[in-house]
């Protein structure tokens, strides 16, 4: 039987591989996606004016990969200026004001608030010194002169578990911490001392500057990716093994219940890190060291719609982080919509999306989805009482690859993770500093290196 011959596939259709071919787009492109829609961990759904988050929501700054996506499909970014950084602990919301402020407002116990001064000085401190070899790493914009990313990063911390560097704590702040770790979907213990002080730190000093949503959520830029590859884009494809010879790529998938080969003369991989391992074939050993080395931790995540017809308390929230509860985050995605003057008037209902990861996410593994939409509706109605019968339509997510948070030596092992190994290019959040701004800046440099050697470019 003849196969296919392209000259590039990409095989997984999340940011990464979106991107990636989008690039590639002028030339002989075909990307193949295993589950029956695009957009892998960008995913959100329509609500009358509103819009569900039940994967990634928040953009950086405007000179972003993602904001130029945005730009470029004409998706409408909208400022998010609601507090970022809202703490609720032991009954009390503590909102507004700076973060030193937090351990004389927030409820704990007096050897508590002095635990979370020590731990915040710590905190700070290594954040500074992590912050000194990257400036927003998850958002930022940067460019490499290299043909893959590479990553700064202080190693001695990186080395260390986070944990480790922040030492012992009060419970009441290790709950606040466990907090901001499970938003990265890991736990101190197992987060890279590196990242956890720059991302968990940088959260908790100054929120996330210049934050943005997207008007009907991300989706609106993934789709209008995908819109315009058309039928280049196979869903219901998953791809089953990758191997190389000199003269291409030899992808082997499943099609409608029958297994195909597609031939290329490149190929960007732009699945989670374990399918890339699993399906690329003859590795050379420190690559798949290296992707054996990624874990991801896993979310589960309600979006619901609320039916209030009046102003609420939390129109001027975008994030609360709450400590001590199953639910760990709460987003008011509807914030970006609100007029913060107060001018305007304020439109009925909104939307909120309650999440939480890591191992508070894997004991729910057992617990059926309408156990989970009763508990994270207990636990927002008590950190917003306001919303007590509020709460409408709901929809559960599961991750399970929800996000690649950095483990200890994750800095040794990042020119194995991003080399391109032959013809075949690696793309994806996990090879940089997860988010969807690194996930679609790695495909779009995977394209950039396979356009120069279509092209017949040495370099
Ligand atoms: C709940 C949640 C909240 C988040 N919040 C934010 C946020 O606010 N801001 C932000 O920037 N980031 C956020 N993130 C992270 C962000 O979603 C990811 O970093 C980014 O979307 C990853 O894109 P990707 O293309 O690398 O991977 P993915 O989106 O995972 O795409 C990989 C694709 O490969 C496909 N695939 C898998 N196996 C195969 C196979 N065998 N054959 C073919 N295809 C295959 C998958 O179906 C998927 O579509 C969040 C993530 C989650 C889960």
């Amino acid at each position: 039987m003849k196969a296919d011959r392209h000259e590039v596939v990409v095989i997984g259709g999340g940011i990464a591989g979106l991107a990636a071919a989008a690039a590639l787009a002028e030339r002989d492109v075909v990307l193949f996606e295993a589950a029956d829609r695009v957009g892998g961990r960008v995913l959100c759904e329509a609500a009358g004016d509103y819009w569900l988050n039940l994967g990634a929501h928040i953009l950086g700054k405007t000179e972003s990969p993602m904001a130029r996506l945005a730009a470029e499909t004409g998706a409408e970014l909208l400022p998010i200026r609601g507090h970022m950084a809202a703490v609720w602990a032991n009954g009390r919301l503590v909102r507004h004001g700076k973060v030193e402020s937090y351990p004389f407002r927030l409820k704990l116990p007096l050897a508590a608030r002095l635990s979370l001064i020590r731990t915040g000085l710590r905190l700070r401190a290594a954040n500074k010194r992590s912050s000194r070899h990257i400036q927003d790493p998850i958002h930022g914009d940067r460019s490499f002169t290299g043909p893959y990313p590479s990553v700064a990063g202080d190693g001695a911390l990186d080395a260390r578990s986070f944990a480790d560097v922040l030492g012992p704590m009060h419970p009441d702040v290790e709950a606040l911490l466990r907090t901001g770790c499970n938003r990265l979907s890991g736990e101190p213990e197992a987060m890279s001392g590196h990242f956890g002080s720059l991302i968990v730190g940088g959260l908790w000093s100054s929120g996330i500057r210049s934050a943005h949503s997207v008007r009907g959520g991300m989706g609106a830029i993934t789709d209008a990716l995908a819109a315009r590859l058309g039928n280049r884009i196979v869903t219901g494809a998953p791809a089953l093994g990758l191997e190389q010879d000199g003269a291409g790529v030899r992808l082997r998938l499943t099609r409608d219940g029958a297994e195909e080969t597609i031939l290329a003369d490149h190929a960007v991989i732009a699945t989670p890190a374990p399918v890339a391992r699993h399906i690329v074939a003859d590795l050379p050993a420190d690559k798949a060291a290296a992707l054996d080395h990624v874990a991801y931790g896993p979310y589960v995540v309600m979006a619901a719609v609320t039916t209030e017809t009046t102003p609420m308390p939390y129109d001027d929230l975008y994030a609360v982080a709450v400590a001590g509860r199953t639910i760990t985050m709460i987003f008011n995605g509807a914030n970006a919509l609100r007029d913060p003057s107060g001018s305007a008037p304020r439109a009925p209902g909104g939307a909120l999306t309650a999440y939480t990861g890591a191992d508070k996410a894997r004991a729910l593994a057992g617990r059926s989805d309408d156990e989970i939409r009763a508990l994270f509706i207990e636990e927002i109605n008590e950190v917003l009482p306001e919303t007590k019968g509020l709460i409408g339509e709901t929809r559960i997510q599961r991750w399970e690859h929800g996000y690649p948070y950095w483990r200890p030596g994750r800095l040794d092992i990042q020119d194995a993770l991003a080399r391109p190994f032959g013809r075949i290019h690696f793309a994806g959040d996990y090879v940089e500093y997860p988010s969807t701004d690194p996930a679609a800046r790695s495909g779009q440099m995977a394209a950039r290196a396979i356009l120069s050697a279509l092209d017949g470019d040495p370099t």
